[in-house]
């Protein structure tokens, strides 16, 4: 089922229901007023978010990437030159 934002102008709590998509939360479940409203759920701030996380999560990435890089390079030339010595 799914989740539902509503808030109480009565006492402006924000609740979660569970409910079907044809269905309406009658009451709000705090103060019994009548017809909350719906809050719209804001799907491109989660986006937002998540784009700016992923682009962060992906610069780390590449930097972790680069960093790995340049590690097993230097590994490999300490290898050979462990090799080119004996
Ligand atoms: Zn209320």
């Amino acid at each position: 089922m799914p989740k539902y934002v509503y808030k109480c102008d009565q006492c402006e709590e924000h609740f979660e229901v569970y409910h079907g998509m044809s269905e309406n939360q009658e009451g709000c479940i705090y103060c019994r007023a009548l017809s909350p409203h719906r809050v719209p759920q804001m799907p491109f701030l989660k986006l937002r978010e998540t784009s700016k996380g992923g682009k962060v999560g992906d610069e780390t990435k590449a930097a972790i990437e680069a960093n790995r890089a340049v590690l097993e390079e230097a590994k490999k030339q300490r290898k050979k030159e462990f090799y080119d010595d004996n």
